[in-house]
């Protein structure tokens, strides 16, 4: 009889369940396979977990390490420390690890250790910007994964520039479009609350943007003067609004609102005039849905959404934010195109991968 195969999941973040939400669903389809989902509980608020998991048919997870927040060495030594004796016990045949949160590199740490195989969905991303917590967390995990799933060609080259064999990466596409292309329909279905004709969507919550008074002060200026051409609705992260707390900032006719459940924020995303954000995943959407969308950075480790999309980069440049919105309101707006295999199927094509390898990682399983 054909050994099961033992698949764990490891996610933490908000970043991570509109990524797993598909490959489970594609692994439930196969009969030989076990799936164990860790939640190490990196967000642990309603509002960026719970409904998550709700909207997007994930099943409760199997355990929950409940790190809570903390300093970056904190969170990450929390994770390891509580992760560690789950996998010696489960002894999974590989771990698969999402992204690029500190949940990710953590698990990445402990499975390498452990000898136990690592798979990355989403593989392969580079910002080139070492001051991002997110790049360190890319680089390592790729190093010590045996497995590596990209949603892009460039993620490909720069594993390859890295040393990584061309046989442990495997170019699937975008796990993340899968969760958007299936849910999209009943998002727009249950739309229920009017939005004004006009309106620009804010995301932001990279340290680069909104820890620094002056960065973050310029573009809460620069956001209310939008706000005089069109309504600026700005779903806030917690530490966002923490940090517009601390500052004691005026917020003029900005619309803060809590973070918006994954199904809502689609709806808006889809009817927004544009999308301001700091957000890769969001970055991503906007290609997907065809959405003008300003990213407020100074580079992207998503540079197809820049090349083949609806993406701009402005940088932290408040005055260029300013001119780029009256542009699109004139008329102006980038187009774009969707990137190959962003097509709704990337999860199955990485369940395809695992099971024609599942004789090889059903056996370290015994090892
Ligand atoms: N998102 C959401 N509600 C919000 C803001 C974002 O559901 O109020 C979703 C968004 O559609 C995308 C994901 O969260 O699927 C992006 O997560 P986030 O911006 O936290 O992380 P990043 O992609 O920057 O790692």
């Amino acid at each position: 009889m054909e050994m099961a195969l033992h698949i764990l999941h490891v996610v933490g973040a908000r970043p991570n369940f509109m990524k797993v939400a598909p490959v489970l669903r594609a692994l439930t389809r196969q009969k030989s396979v076990k799936q164990t989902l860790v939640h190490t509980g990196q967000h642990y608020d309603a509002s960026l977990s719970d409904i998550f998991f709700q909207q997007l048919e994930i099943p409760a997870p199997d355990v929950n390490l409940a790190v809570g927040s903390g300093s970056h060495a904190q969170q990450t030594a929390s994770i390891m420390i509580r992760l560690e004796p789950i996998l010696s016990e489960r002894k999974p045949g590989l771990v698969l690890v999402y992204g690029d949160v500190n949940s990710t590199v953590a698990a990445a740490l402990v499975c390498s250790k452990l000898q136990i195989k690592i798979g990355h969905v989403e593989a392969g991303l580079r910002s080139f910007d070492r001051s991002m917590p997110e790049e360190i967390n890319r680089i390592v995990t790729d190093q010590l994964s045996d497995l590596l799933f990209t949603p892009s060609e460039d993620g490909n080259h720069n594993l390859e520039k890295e040393g990584i064999p061309t046989k442990k990466i495997h170019l699937v596409g975008n796990v993340m479009i899968d969760s958007l292309k299936r849910l999209l329909p009943l998002a727009l279905q249950n739309q229920k609350n009017s939005l004004p004709a006009k309106f620009a969507l804010v995301t932001l919550h990279r340290p680069s943007n909104v820890d620094d008074s002056n960065t973050l002060k310029s573009i809460l200026q620069s956001l209310q003067n939008i706000s005089r051409q069109l309504d600026v609705i700005f779903p806030s992260h917690p530490r966002t609004r923490q940090r517009v707390a601390d500052f004691g900032f005026d917020t003029g006719h900005i619309q803060f609102v809590e973070p918006l459940p994954y199904l809502e924020f689609l709806a808006m995303q889809r009817a927004a005039t544009v999308v301001i954000t700091d957000s890769g995943g969001v970055q991503e959407e906007t290609t997907y849905l065809g959405i003008p969308c300003l990213t407020l950075r100074a580079n992207t480790e998503r540079p197809i959404t820049v090349s083949r999309g609806t993406n701009i980069l402005v940088g932290q440049d408040a005055h260029r934010l300013e001119e780029e919105v009256t542009k699109l309101l004139n008329g102006k707006a980038k187009h774009g195109i969707v990137p190959p295999l962003w097509d709704g199927h990337a999860a199955e094509r990485i369940a395809d991968i695992l099971v024609s390898r599942q004789p090889e990682l059903a056996k370290s399983l015994h090892a």
